[in-house]
């Protein structure tokens, strides 16, 4: 059988295209700079890479062209083998801890909660659309990245604000990267041979962020109300004092909304570098002596360090702590770094093995306090698992 993972971005459409149940990938690729100068998609399969410039107007334009090339390059004869179709949505709020087949319920409730996921929502929803018209008799299905994390117990998702604000307003932690999190808590629960794994995930990318898992399940994390919370990212500063917000407004004469994009969008790895946003970029400064590089990745691994600590305490024992997403899995320096920071906690890095990239590897000494491991993420399978589930 068949089936699409999709994950729709505000310029950008990421597909995979699975035989279920084996998990085969048959085609995968991105469509870039959707509504933007320039468009263009690629498409990998045998081993190949294709590039195709194109105009794409829209979200649909690029549903359009995909399924095209679904049939040109028969991976289809006809688009009704498609018997899924699974979308990634950053936000379902607390309503859906599973993923769910998409009805109209459900479009309304990630519009409804377009305030809260402004950049990702919207994009999700587009997606669906665009499929729902070109594929519309396969099954949608939506799975969130807010859904793992739904089972944090109360004293760790409430702020200790009014607690009308959260009856009234949904004000509380909310956690994304889910889909990502559950996959390496699968993973895990597989190689160790047991359902009830107590873990501290880190997935550590882009966007960056850690997880703490008791009894195979989401326990705590490091995100908070919004996506720019929590670690330090490649643009967003993570967490902030709130006071800072209207602070800068006053002393800058900047607007609320000017404040915000530069704490999303101009700070992290690259506001606090001045260079880039990119890990690969502080490291080559960091080689060459560029003290902010240096100062950057020194806040980096510090927030991920401390979180790793608040996160580790309450599970007592822990049986691994693990390493995914675009730095986590390639970045050979950076995972030296945390793992000496927690040194003191008795975890012990095995140089040797850490000089690796991309592969499921303990990185750390036989006598480690906790076992370390780098496992590779792979989110669109875990997309495709839930959707091969909800199909009838
Ligand atoms: P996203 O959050 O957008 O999904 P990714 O998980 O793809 O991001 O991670 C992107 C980050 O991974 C970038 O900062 C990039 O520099 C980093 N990265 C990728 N390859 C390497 C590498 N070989 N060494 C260090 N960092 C790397």
């Amino acid at each position: 059988m068949i089936i699409l993972s999709i994950n729709a971005g505000s310029s950008s459409l990421k597909f995979t295209g699975f035989d279920m149940p084996s998990e085969k990938v048959l085609i995968s690729g991105v469509f870039e700079r959707i509504g933007i100068d320039g468009s263009f998609y690629t498409i990998k399969l045998n081993g190949e890479k294709i590039k195709k410039e194109v105009e794409l107007k829209s979200h649909e334009d690029a549903v359009r062209i995909l399924t095209e090339e679904l049939v040109n390059y028969n991976i289809v004869k006809d688009l009704s083998e498609i018997k899924g179709v699974g979308h990634r949505v950053v936000h379902g709020g607390d309503k859906y801890a599973d993923s769910i087949v998409i009805d109209k319920n459900v479009t309304d409730t990630i519009r409804e909660l377009f305030h809260l996921a402004p950049l990702h929502n919207p994009a999700n929803l587009m997606g669906i659309e665009a499929f729902q018209e070109y594929i519309p008799e396969a099954t949608a299905v939506a799975v969130f990245d807010t859904g793992f994390p739904q089972s944090m117990p109360e004293e760790n998702y409430l702020y200790a604000v009014p607690y009308e604000w959260y009856e009234k307003y949904g004000v509380r932690r909310y956690a994304f990267h889910g889909i990502s999190h559950q996959y390496i808590t699968e993973y895990m629960q597989k190689f160790l041979g047991k359902e009830n794994v107590n873990l501290i995930t880190c997935h550590l990318g882009n966007g960056s962020t850690i997880y703490s898992i008791k009894d195979g399940k989401c326990f705590d994390t490091s995100w908070s109300f919004s996506t720019n919370s929590g670690l330090v990212m490649g643009t967003s500063s993570g967490d902030n004092d709130t006071i800072v917000v209207p602070y800068v407004m006053k002393e800058s004469g900047m607007s609320m909304e000017e404040v915000l994009n530069t704490l999303n969008k101009k700070s992290g790895l690259l506001g606090v570098s001045g260079v880039s946003s990119d890990s690969r970029d502080i490291e080559d400064g960091i080689k060459e002596g560029n003290e902010r590089c240096i100062l950057a990745q020194k806040l980096f691994v510090n927030r991920i360090v401390g979180y790793i600590a608040k996160l580790w305490c309450p599970l007592k024992k822990v049986d691994a702590i693990c390493f995914a997403g675009g730095i986590g899995e390639n970045s050979i320096m950076t995972r030296k770094q945390i793992i000496e920071g927690l040194s003191s906690l008795g975890v012990e890095l095995d140089e040797e093995a850490n000089n690796v990239r991309g592969e499921f590897k303990l990185i750390t000494k036989e006598g480690s306090k906790i076992p370390c491991y780098i496992v590779p993420t792979d989110e669109e399978v875990m997309i495709a698992r839930d959707t091969y589930k909800l199909i009838d």
